[in-house]
């Protein structure tokens, strides 16, 4: 088992950070870490990847290409990743040349959806009610406990939507599971919640913990349009959220940045929905609106390094720019806070860059 303690750290300037994945992500990491004085090395099966061109060095190779893999991993002196669904084993291959944050172990547990909820479950942590779903007779008999509206989710590379279909009766359910290709599911009870918020949150390898405020977000056809912070949560809910962050980083052993997606019900109530294990999208205004932005801190974190304070001095709203809004650049090209990931090609749906706009902190 590959656990944090695996680094002889801290890194020093000139050490390689490699990071699995080269999209945007990927890129914002290698920025961050240049700034630090550290090498970016970024592994990705795409020819045209946007992280590429602002790496120190690049290997393009399929992601189970153990020969590839090893010889990565034995450039870098950590190594990290910058989506959700690297393989479990392509990292576990990795780990064996290299240091890897965050582990093997946190990466698998977050990949399944049920083995994510039942863990926050165990945690005491509140989640929607939800049930394993591995045949047509087990979507109806579930449905049935709740009766009314529900979720059906695969269990694995589910994202941005994809994988999930809202099902109002069992036949409905039954329906839903075929539809998904028979592949293992959770159904969950649907949460009619007031809106949906996350909390991004750092752990070092020393056990330190540091979380950024909660962000707001809105999605539009399942894909995030808008985060804004302040959230406009009770300040009891808003630390109750940095709070169930923190536990679940520390039942993970996590050292890196981590997404927390919550759900908040209309009496305030949070319910966990999801944890990213990786740099995550609703904390991009981190990188305007604070000194020390996610993309930092979690290079941070898995070199060693101190955390660094994730105060923010500005209220924020990062807005993505999705798919061909991306041709109207020369009119936002007046814009601070623009970000434009210098993706080739342009397909509906994929985020193309993003921008943040600031206003003075007010009162949360
Ligand atoms: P997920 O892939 O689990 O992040 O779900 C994608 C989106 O679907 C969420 O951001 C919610 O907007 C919606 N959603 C997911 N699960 C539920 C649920 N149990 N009840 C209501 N809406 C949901």
């Amino acid at each position: 088992m590959t656990t944090p303690a695996d680094l002889r750290g801290p890194l020093p300037p000139g050490s390689t950070v490699g990071i699995l994945g080269g999209g945007q992500l990927g890129r914002m990491l290698a920025l961050a870490a240049a700034r630090l004085g550290l090498k970016a090395h970024i592994y990705s099966d795409e020819s045209e990847s946007c992280a590429f061109y602002v790496a120190a060095a690049t290997t393009r190779a399929a992601f189970d290409d153990k020969r590839a893999l090893a010889r990565f991993a034995g450039t870098c002196d950590v190594v990290t990743f910058e989506f959700e669904n690297v393989p479990e084993d392509t990292l576990r291959h990795v780990a064996q040349h290299a240091p890897v944050a965050p582990s093997a172990d946190a990466l698998s547990l977050t990949q399944d959806r049920f083995s994510e909820k039942s863990f926050v479950t165990g945690l005491g942590l509140p989640t929607a009610p939800f049930r394993n779903v591995e045949t047509e007779a087990d979507a109806i008999s579930s449905f049935r406990t709740w009766g009314t509206r529900a979720v059906l989710k695969t269990r694995k590379f589910g994202y941005d939507g994809k994988g999930q279909r809202i099902v109002g009766s069992a036949e409905d359910a039954a329906r839903a599971f075929r539809d998904l290709g028979g592949a293992p599911c959770i159904l969950e009870g649907f949460v009619d919640f007031a809106f949906e918020a996350s909390v991004v949150a750092a752990r070092g390898h020393d056990g330190s913990f540091a979380a950024y405020d909660v962000a707001r977000n809105e999605h539009e056809n399942h894909i995030l349009r808008r985060s804004t912070v302040p959230a406009s949560l009770t300040a009891k809910s808003a630390q109750q959220a940095l709070t169930l962050a923190r536990h679940i980083a520390e039942a993970l052993n996590y050292a890196g940045i981590l997404g927390v997606e919550l759900f908040v019900t209309g009496e305030g109530k949070l319910l966990v929905n999801e944890i990213a294990p990786r740099v995550h999208n609703s904390g991009h205004w981190t990188l305007e609106a604070c000194a020390v932005s996610q993309f930092e801190q979690h290079i941070r974190a898995i070199a060693g390094w101190p955390l660094g304070n994730p105060e923010r001095h500005s209220d924020a709203v990062m807005q993505n720019i999705i798919g061909n809004e991306i041709e109207k650049w020369i009119e936002m090209s007046g814009q601070s806070g623009l970000h434009i990931y210098g993706k080739r090609f342009v397909r509906p749906g994929r985020k193309m860059g993003h921008v943040t706009t600031l206003a003075p902190r007010g009162t949360d």
